[in-house]
């Protein structure tokens, strides 16, 4: 077992936290006041390699691999849970399933303009009467003559005021369950596809969240991602590598929170002392360390499961699960350090607490992970071989450039 970074790991990791440190911090507090999406990062992160980090060359990406992926999302986290999201989204929940599921047409047209950030991608799934419960969707795809009709409501959709492509869900057969759900790839522009952005988020208030609207939606069958009935599990195989990239943003936060409370532990004084010398605030800096430990082992076993090729569903879901909760309790706990000063924004780790609440929420809610694990222990879930699996990392493969 080797746990050290490889140079070209520590190199990213460089990279990446320069970039936060440089590029993001110092312009992410007002775009969070403002609520506007930081668009000018964009092309800033698709020139450091970051939105095709574990893409081939063949598809413009970087070429390195699925841990790559992680600490790129936890450099980002590290400076703010919104331009983590974009990764998340943009590559793991679009890219990546193409990558899985896309045919070699799709593949060659469709993931270069990603990767470069030529085009901006998002995943609609979640519908307003239709969040943890997928089959539960409303959406529907109809056949005419080559073509599918879409119709339906997409909600809480990350980047879906921002993206030119949107990775949908539709039943096509909706007697048949989640064996009746499709997966699409739509276009902006499209006559019958609307979008717009929800207003009064609790956080991530520089990360674009919305709805997207079809009304009869005409999609060419060139843009249907997998086979009809495949689109469940082309979701879940999604959730698999976006929860690896929110489950290491996590960790990434937790970081943070650690570094500024350890600062001003040391700066604040109470009753002749600083507050770092207090037990009681010992405590709570104890505490994010360790779940800094724990939960970095539980990403890097994820991205090495990846890296081999190997079905990750249930160790994506733990270190999700697992990493959200314990950045959740270390921004609260960062604000109680903090005291006062804590409860503004004058301060980062305010912002932490409200951007920590959303990712227990999404991308399975932490009561979704514990019925996971639960039927995991309980010997009740298999994960089960797809007719499509996510390609391990292999050098050669990644770096050729044909
Ligand atoms: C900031 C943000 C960004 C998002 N981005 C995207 C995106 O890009 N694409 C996308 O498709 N979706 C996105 N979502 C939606 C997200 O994935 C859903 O909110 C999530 O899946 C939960 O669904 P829901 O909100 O409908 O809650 P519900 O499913 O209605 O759940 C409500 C509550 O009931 C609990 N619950 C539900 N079922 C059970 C059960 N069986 N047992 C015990 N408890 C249960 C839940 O844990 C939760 O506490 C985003 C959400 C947020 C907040």
């Amino acid at each position: 077992m080797d746990f050290t970074l490889t140079p070209e790991h520590k190199m990213i990791e460089q990279t990446v936290y320069d970039f936060a440190r440089k590029e993001v911090m110092p312009i992410i507090k007002e775009h969070d006041r403002n609520h506007t999406f930081p668009h000018e990062l964009l092309p800033k992160m698709a020139a450091l390699g970051f939105l095709g980090i574990c893409l081939p060359v063949r598809y413009g990406g970087a070429g390195m691999d699925y841990l790559s992926l992680g600490i790129v999302s936890e450099g980002l986290e590290f400076a703010d849970s919104s331009v983590r999201e974009t990764i998340a989204v943009h590559l793991g929940l679009h890219a990546l399933p193409i990558f899985q599921w896309g045919t070699a047409v799709q593949k060659r047209d469709f993931l270069p303009p990603l990767a470069t950030g030529e085009n901006i991608a998002c995943f609609g799934l979640t519908e307003p009467g239709a969040g943890s419960d997928v089959a539960g969707m409303g959406s529907r795809a109809r056949k005419d003559g080559g073509d599918y009709l879409l119709s339906g409501e997409k909600m809480w959709i990350t980047l879906a005021d921002v993206a030119d492509r949107f990775l949908v869900f539709a039943k096509t057969d909706p007697n048949k369950g989640v064996n009746g759900i499709t997966a699409f790839i739509l276009e902006r522009g499209w006559k019958g596809l609307t979008t717009g952005t929800i207003e009064g988020k609790m956080g991530v208030h520089a990360s674009n969240t919305g709805w997207i609207n079809m009304d009869e939606v005409r999609v060419p069958a060139s843009h249907r991602l997998g086979e009809e009935g495949e689109g469940f599990k082309i979701a879940m195989s999604a959730l698999d590598n976006a929860r690896y990239g929110v489950a290491a943003g996590a960790v990434g936060i937790i970081k943070a929170c650690l570094e500024e409370s350890i600062r001003y532990a040391k700066e604040r004084h109470t009753f002749g002392k600083a507050i770092a010398e207090y037990q009681l605030v010992q405590q709570m800096l104890a505490h994010m360390q360790q779940s800094i430990d724990i939960g970095q082992l539980l990403v890097w076993k994820a991205g090495w499961l990846k890296n081999q090729g190997l079905r990750n569903t249930r160790e994506t879901s733990m270190a999700k699960w697992y990493c959200t909760e314990a950045a959740n309790r270390a921004a609260n706990d960062a604000v109680q350090i903090h005291g006062a000063y804590g409860y503004s924004d004058e301060y980062n780790v305010e912002r932490h607490l409200r951007n920590t609440k959303s990712a227990v929420i999404y991308e399975g809610t932490s009561q979704i992970h514990t019925l996971m694990q639960a039927s995991y222990a309980l010997n009740e879930r298999q994960d089960r071989p797809m007719r499509c699996e996510l390609p391990a990392y292999d050098p050669a493969v990644w770096e050729a450039e044909s």
